[in-house]
């Protein structure tokens, strides 16, 4: 017991990723038996999302205390979510028209899968989803970005009523400090819901589907890849003035969490810690950012709608011009703001996506018995983009103290 926990976090975590991979494969189908463990897991993690944001951020806008400050923090991010989400999609877009993914394809074998609806969303009901009409309905359902407006609201309030807010403030910081433990308690799960989860997945992906795919798939991963490789690394470096190796060493069990689970809200506690614990960001500029990122921000996402556009077109002979390309870029980046960083929201927006230019929804179907594959890929880069954003951020606005910084090995 005690050696078990002398090893650090996500060293456990990593094996249980291996072994979980493993022994899917071994035990094929069978393997679903144990996904009830992952699904315990999740539900342990998504059950600190909320008490968790709304602590940490109503402390973190006090201790900021400064509204210029937290303008520039918000702004900041802002900023590099629209950059990295617009290289993303290029980058799909390129990818999709040179390895031509849907080209030459036999898809008579693929067992389709269902289409999700199109959701006809205007930019009104979009604007109004942000506003927390009712906050206490926001907590309960889980809307992330309404309840980011509350808890700075209410943050704001607390530092406008100065003395008299003092009990209150008092009462988020040790809620906040409360949260952290409880994350700490759950996080010890970590090994157990990755390994079940990953063992469900290799053991009951279709072969046939993967292999049909594979091209698809492959560019996913490639996509994902370089993106993680040069891109976020690129930020970590020259924004955050960070070495690589530290970043991605602090952020392991975020990584591991957002691919096993395909979700990049379900992962938000265990990035918040990371970021904070790990990483040495403060807690305020770590739990704007990243609640902020876990929603607004899908780099992985907008990258494959890229991609899959191109995929879809190549399949049904549907000729795309620069218009849909620029089309495709917007809507992916408004798309990723309304969506909720949960598993499959990608094939949601496609159906929008594809609409607005013309492929067939079909495509979805065809797509979606290998979706759970390349999810976990987008989520994990999904997850990769928000902590690198947040480090670059805390970085330039001086809210990272590196003596804070947990030494790699205590992880
Ligand atoms: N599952 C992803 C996330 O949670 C979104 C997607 O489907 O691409 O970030």
């Amino acid at each position: 017991m005690k050696s078990w926990f002398a090893i650090p976090l996500w060293q456990r975590v990593i094996a249980a990723l291996v072994l979980g991979i493993v022994v899917g494969l071994v035990w094929g189908p069978g393997a679903a038996s144990i996904k009830i463990i992952g699904d315990v897991f999740i539900g342990f993690i998504k059950m600190l999302v909320v008490p968790l944001i709304f602590f940490s951020l109503v402390s973190g806008v006090i201790a900021i205390g400064d509204l210029r400050k937290l303008g520039s923090v918000g702004g900041r991010a802002l900023l590099l979510f629209v950059i990295t989400g617009q290289i993303a999609v290029w980058l799909g877009l390129l990818l999709g028209s040179v390895f031509k993914p849907g080209v030459g394809l036999d898809l008579s074998g693929i067992e389709r899968g269902p289409i999700p609806e199109p959701k006809d969303q205007t930019w009104q009901d979009m604007v109004l989803s942000i506003i927390p009409q009712n906050p206490v309905e926001v907590m309960a359902a889980g809307n992330i970005l309404p309840l980011i407006v509350f808890a700075l609201l209410l943050g704001v309030g607390i530092l406008m009523a100065g003395k008299d807010g003092d009990p209150v403030a008092r009462v988020f910081d040790s809620g906040s400090m409360v949260m952290q433990k409880v994350t700490a308690v759950v996080m010890e799960l970590t090994p157990f819901g990755v390994f079940a989860l990953m063992a469900w997945v290799a053991g009951t992906q279709g072969v046939d589907a993967l292999l049909a795919l594979s091209k698809l798939v492959a560019l996913n991963y490639v996509g994902c890849l370089l993106m993680i490789v040069l891109m976020y690394s690129a930020i970590v470096k020259l924004l955050a003035k960070l070495p690589v190796v530290d970043f991605f060493r602090g952020i392991t069990d975020a990584m591991a969490v957002a691919y096993s689970t395909a979700s990049s809200n379900a992962t938000l506690p265990v990035t918040l810690r990371c970021t904070q614990r790990n990483l040495g960001v403060a807690p305020g500029t770590s739990s704007f950012v990243v609640s902020l990122g876990a929603t607004v921000n899908m780099d992985g996402t907008a990258m494959y709608l890229g991609l899959a556009t191109l995929f879809g077109a190549q399949i049904f002979g549907v000729d795309l011009s620069w218009a849909d390309y620029g089309m495709i870029a917007l809507l992916a980046t408004a798309g990723s703001i309304g969506a909720a960083g949960i598993p499959g929201t990608g094939l949601v927006m496609m159906a929008l996506v594809f609409g607005a230019v013309g492929v067939p929804l079909e495509t979805i179907a065809f797509v979606a018995g290998v979706d759970r594959i390349m999810d976990m890929m987008r989520t994990t880069t999904n997850v990769t983009s928000d902590s690198a954003i947040t480090v670059a951020v805390a970085s330039m606005t001086g809210d990272i103290d590196r003596e804070e910084m947990i030494s790699a090995d205590d992880v």
